[in-house]
């Protein structure tokens, strides 16, 4: 049987907010089977659960937000990405703000954290959502254009090409595709930086935004080139952030998918309508589980790999 996943044992981290600037810490904890990932506010005077769902996104400018009620949780796509790249089903993580932490502007932190907490198989099969017939969002026209759209994959493909009309990101590759089952998320993926053009970050910080950023948590660029002094971790990794965060904002529907998702210019707005409306048409998808392991995509078996 192709066995659900939480933790070993519980695992901390601190950093700050990268837009409220606040300092955060984070627990993550073991949850029982069927469980879900479950974001807790312990900062408020009664603590309050957040469970993801596709619903419980409340906003998507700038990061996806969830919410219950007044409680939220801003940015939480990063930390959902590293839980889709190791296949956990079941977290809690206790927070004491309302940001998780950027650190260093990647999934690598978390991965990290994950993994050194230990990968636990639970006794109960693992449930996916397969995907049976193409759903597509779509928005805006000719160069204005965007779309992202999932089909039927025996597996977990993500396709995801970028167009910024910018020298710095131009100059890099334009699209990647990754398969899950490749094992090769936490190498590939996972340490590819969020990005931001000084300009817009010179707007945020005088609406209180992005008070947290700067070179050491994401790829900073004036109007024509990268100014980290160390330049990029891989020669295309703006689109492959592009593919972190989607695969964050489309785990947020609970469950793992069994589907190919292919986007152009996609952001966190239009992955959370592609959830949503994959969800209004329920002829278009099934749970299934794999009591026969060998049934499973090829990879989803193994537990997933260091760097
Ligand atoms: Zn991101």
């Amino acid at each position: 049987m192709l066995q659900q996943r939480t933790l070993k044992t519980l695992t901390r981290a601190v950093g700050v907010g990268l837009h409220s600037g606040q300092r955060v810490e984070l627990t993550l904890r073991p949850a029982q089977p069927d469980t879900g990932i479950v974001f807790r506010r312990v900062d408020l005077p009664e603590p309050v659960d957040i469970p993801i769902t596709a619903q419980a996104v409340t906003d998507t400018r700038l990061a996806s937000t969830i919410s219950a009620g007044n409680a939220k949780v801003h940015t939480v796509e990063h930390l959902m990405s590293a839980c889709a790249g190791l296949g956990i089903d079941n977290l809690y993580i206790d927070i004491t703000a309302e940001e998780v932490p950027i650190l260093d502007g990647s999934s690598a932190s978390f991965v990290f954290l994950l993994q050194s907490a230990g990968v636990e198989l639970q006794k109960a099969p693992r449930r996916f959502i397969r995907v049976k017939r193409p759903v597509e969002v779509r928005e805006g026209q000719g160069a204005q254009s965007k779309w992202a759209r999932l089909t039927p994959y025996h597996g977990y493909k993500l396709n995801f090409e970028i167009d910024f009309d910018h020298p710095a990101v131009d100059s890099t590759g334009q699209r990647v595709e990754f398969d899950l089952g490749s094992g090769n998320y936490s190498r590939d993926i996972a340490r590819a930086r969020t990005f931001g053009f000084t300009r817009d970050v010179e707007m945020m910080r005088a609406n209180g935004l992005a008070l947290g950023g700067g070179l050491d948590n994401a790829i900073v660029m004036d109007d024509y080139k990268v100014l980290n002094s160390d330049g990029l971790r891989y020669d295309d990794e703006f689109v492959k952030h592009k593919i972190l965060d989607a695969m964050g904002d489309l785990y947020i529907i609970g469950k793992p998918l069994l589907a190919e998702y292919t986007a152009f210019r996609s952001g966190h707005a239009m992955n959370n309508r592609l959830l949503r409306e994959l969800l209004a048409q329920p002829d278009a998808w099934e749970i299934v589980t794999f009591d026969d392991e060998r049934q499973a995509p090829s990879g989803f078996a193994q537990p997933a790999r260091a760097w």
